[in-house]
């Protein structure tokens, strides 16, 4: 099997912008980044407006194990797939973090023959988006700090700063430091620390925003530390906002590349998936709505977190009414819920798969307690038994759900007829009665209780006493009428991630309640959420190089 890099540099690409003119866009709407890689003027969106939204289709997964189980290999897959039955299609997906590409987890283009291309170049610097965030961010730091050392008329509490800075590298040394060391030309001394760009509320704003102008008055509404007398201090309040914008001013735009087999990939923003809502930019998911019959995008991690915010904060926000639901399931991770450790799961094991079922079970569930059609997409391993597949697809149809084997990490296209004729059948006689499960005039606790009990199987929600104290002030702010965002682990439906399977008869305890009052939720936090991540002891940029030749090697 060659790699992905391997399989990426022998991409029959075509340019650009022919692959913009099948969708209709004319070069004038293009600003070309060499021959592949182009971005979309929004203005083309304005020319749309009126015409109808293709169907919308949510990738999502079932909990994973820590290798990631094939979202994103799947979502690319299932676009090539419909473009194979011949429908129109656009995947629409967030863009890469460098911290994982040289940590563990590696990049995030697909994988085997589903990618999107050039995956060098979308793994790595791209159009510079991220860059753009990651200075409009610091430039808010920078006044910030300016501010108090000029004399903070604010009168800005040091200690109570909650604008950190950021820097798109898995860097554990900055999670905690201190600035202004030096003496008084240097600023005022303060702890201070640094969280991940996909972290950065800059990002999140920029992946909810509709236009440059709505984007601006969101970064004003930043909280980005507390004044003495405890009253928050806005980012509008440094006059930050129209600069940070102007460093935005081509960001905005989406990125369009293409997949293995030139169909249209829209690949813009790309939120944390824990203390923000993990999907990629509304502007790319709009814009794809009125260019093709089908736009198929991802949310980060597991239905209970990604199928959740995606429903209750993007489609809820954009006015997004989504289609179906693909629910991306793997024999590996299936067993794994079912207790079988790490290095076990490529030996058949009909009992363990048995019993971590009920977790697909739960989340198809859910999708179906929102209101949207769930398809359960097998991602096929080479390590998958007939026996394991078959009991897989059986248990779906007794539980009414379609369920289809999904071969595009090992065939493309080709592998994901089976899959795409699914969704066309499931769009064509499923009707989709879409709704979040809460409304945001309830209360802060009222919200966070739904989502557990609905969506997490929980029995209840217990509140640190620190976090009924936030609560309350938050209330008195009058913040309180927002959507909750859950950052939570991943690994597990409640919040111990190895509470594995369907769990049951547990409590979620929220130590904590972040306003992001710019990107317009409150970031709900259970347990330790890591926002600056640190490597492994073998980081995958030890096997990453470009040699004499100018071929890539260890980007996966
Ligand atoms: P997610 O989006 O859910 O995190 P990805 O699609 O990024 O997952 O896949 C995670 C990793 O698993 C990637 O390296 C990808 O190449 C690999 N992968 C995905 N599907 C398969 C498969 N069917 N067989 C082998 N490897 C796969
Ligand atoms: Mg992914």
């Amino acid at each position: 099997m060659k790699t992905d890099v391997q399989i990426a540099q022998e991409a029959k690409m075509l340019p650009i912008v022919d692959v913009a003119s099948k969708l209709g866009i004319d070069e004038d709407h293009l600003i070309q980044y060499g021959k592949y890689k182009a971005k979309v003027s929004l203005g083309l969106l304005d020319e749309m407006k009126d015409k109808p939204d293709g169907k919308l289709i949510l990738v999502t997964a079932i909990n994973p194990t820590p290798a990631g189980e094939g979202k994103t290999t799947t979502n690319i897959g299932l676009s090539m797939g419909l473009n194979k039955i011949g429908k129109s299609a656009i995947t629409a997906l967030r863009e890469p973090s460098l911290g994982p590409s040289f940590g563990v987890k590696g990049g995030a283009a697909g994988g085997g023959y589903a990618q999107v291309v050039p995956m060098e170049d979308i793994n790595l610097h791209f159009t510079g988006d991220f860059h753009a965030i990651t200075t409009a961010h610091n430039l808010i730091s920078a006044l910030l700090d300016n501010h108090i050392h000029q004399g903070n008329v604010l009168n800005i509490d040091p200690r109570r700063v909650v604008w950190k800075r950021v820097l798109d590298m898995n860097d554990r040394a900055l999670r905690d430091i201190v600035v202004g060391l030096g003496g008084k030309p240097n600023g005022m001394p303060r702890q201070d620390g640094f969280d991940i760009t996909v972290a950065s509320e800059i990002m999140a704003i920029f992946c909810l925003s509709k236009d440059l102008e709505d984007f601006k008055a969101r970064v004003g509404e930043i909280i980005v530390a507390y004044k003495f007398d405890g009253s928050p201090v806005f980012a509008k309040d440094l006059n930050a906002q129209g600069a940070v914008a102007l460093l935005m001013k081509d960001a905005v735009n989406p990125n369009l590349v293409q997949t293995l087999e030139n169909t249209p990939a829209l690949i813009h923003g790309g939120p944390f998936a824990n203390i923000a809502h993990g999907c990629n930019s509304m502007l790319a998911t709009k814009l794809a709505l009125k260019m093709a019959e089908y736009t198929v995008t991802e949310a980060g991690f597991g239905a209970d977190l990604g199928a959740e915010k995606f429903f209750d904060i993007k489609c809820r926000f954009g006015g997004l009414k989504p289609d179906a639901a693909v629910i991306v399931a793997t024999i590996r991770a299936l067993k794994y819920n079912g207790g079988v450790k790490k290095d076990e799961l490529g030996s058949e094991n009909l009992e363990a798969l048995a019993k971590g079922f009920a977790n697909l079970e739960k989340h198809i569930e859910n999708i179906n307690k929102f209101g949207v059609p769930a398809i359960v997409a097998i991602n096929n391993f080479p390590t998958d038994t007939e026996a394991e597949l078959k009991y897989v697809l059986d248990r779906c149809k007794e539980l009414g759900a379609e369920a289809v084997l999904s071969e595009v990490w090992g065939k493309g296209g080709e592998g994901g007829v089976a899959m795409a004729e699914a969704v066309v059948r499931v769009c064509e006689t499923k009707e989709s009665n879409f709704k979040p499960i809460y409304d945001v005039e309830e209360t802060i606790k009222a919200k966070i209780e739904k989502i557990a009990k609905e969506v997490y199987g929980a029995d209840g929600v217990d509140f640190t006493k620190a976090c009924e104290k936030t609560i309350a002030n938050i209330e008195k702010l009058g913040f309180d009428k927002m959507p909750i965002c859950m950052a939570k682990t991943q690994y597990s439906l409640s919040d111990d991630p190895t509470l594995l399977g369907r769990p049951s008869g547990f409590r979620i305890t929220v130590r904590d309640i972040r306003v992001s009052r710019g990107a317009g939720f409150l970031v709900a936090l259970t347990g330790e959420i890591m926002t600056m991540p640190g490597l492994p002891k073998v980081p995958a940029a030890n096997n990453i190089d470009i040699l004499p030749s100018g071929e890539i090697v260890g980007l996966f």
